[in-house]
């Protein structure tokens, strides 16, 4: 260290050090040598001053090296050396290691999880040589790998990622991928509902009783309400036949407010359309009677036509 006296700029400040604090071991020892560098300091005074910029656990740690080592003149790398080692003694490190290797994703985006990952493996194998960095990777790798959530974790190893960023990156894209399944997962069974509750079985016993022609009470009584053309389904109504039947739904079902909720509101089916398109819409499907009462109530009440003020829906009653 070059001793020329201090340049007297009072901006400059050293970095302190804490154990567990927010800089690395390795960051805070190269900006200290920075620090005397700039100011010129000779190996006896850095050494002189090395404690007072330790915080807590440190400085005590620091202390129990031997008094020569800390003030004669042997090299600072040896006593820095010293000072890591003692800093982090295996027992520190082993508890740093467990730490590592005890992470869990536990639901949480990739990234976040990753990151917790990368600091904990700095943690637990400081060090910049490459012999350290490899295996604090290899480490890291390793802890995100067992730690990631079932969904994606055998996947992620099957594709047997050489570094912990590739395997950031791998579990990203399978996190992606679930992302994507899940919300086509939930249009899907929404869809299907809606077409089960369609399907409804009464009809199916309609079309069956007239469709073999037999007379019988009950074919009779079909007869009276509904006709049977080309396979179609008419309903009669006031003494006029209506448009085919698609399906008729029970009357009373307590679920077809929830339907009409779901068709309403379903962006690949109404898509929040005022009452006279959604009727139109569910007419093509469905028919029972009231359909038109539940439409208007569903349509009124649904929170996001609402908002919608700028552009108000149709939501009038005929
Ligand atoms: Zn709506």
């Amino acid at each position: 260290m070059a001793a020329h006296p201090p340049t007297g700029c009072s901006r400059i400040q050293p970095p302190v050090y804490e154990k567990h604090g927010s800089s690395s071991f390795s960051e805070f020892r190269a900006s200290l040598y920075d620090y005397w560098n700039f100011i010129g300091s000779t190996l006896v005074d850095a050494k002189r001053m090395l404690p007072t910029v330790l915080k807590g656990e440190a400085r005590i740690i620091y202390q129990s090296i031997p008094d020569q080592m800390r003030t004669d003149n042997s090299s600072m790398d040896r006593l820095m050396e010293t000072f890591e080692q003692r800093l982090f003694s295996d027992t520190e490190i082993d508890l740093l290691k467990d730490e590592l290797r005890s992470f869990k994703q536990s639901g949480r985006p990739v990234h976040s999880f990753a990151e917790d990952i990368r600091r904990a493996a700095e943690k637990a194998y400081p060090g910049n040589t490459d012999d350290i960095a490899r295996t604090r990777d290899r480490e890291a790798k390793e802890a995100f790998l067992s730690g990631l959530d079932d969904t994606i974790r055998v996947d992620v190893r099957k594709l047997a990622p050489p570094n912990f960023q590739v395997a950031i990156k791998n579990a990203q894209q399978m996190e992606n991928i679930i992302r994507k399944e899940k919300k086509e997962e939930k249009i899907d069974s929404l869809i299907q509902g809606v077409n089960s509750l369609f399907t409804n079985p009464a009809q199916q016993e309609i079309i069956r009783v007239m469709k073999e022609g037999i007379d019988s009470p009950l074919s009779r009584k079909y007869g009276r309400k509904y006709s049977l053309q080309d396979g179609m389904l008419y309903l009669k109504e006031r003494g006029r036949w209506t448009n085919p039947l698609k399906v008729i739904l029970p009357e009373e079902d307590p679920q077809l407010e929830e339907i009409v909720r779901s068709f309403h509101t379903s962006p690949h089916l109404a898509a929040h359309a005022g009452v006279e398109k959604t009727l139109q819409l569910l007419a093509d499907r469905a028919y029972w009677k009231g359909m038109r009462e539940i439409v208007n109530n569903v349509c009124r009440s649904c929170p996001q036509c609402a908002k919608c003020k700028t552009n108000p829906h149709d939501n009038t009653v005929e």
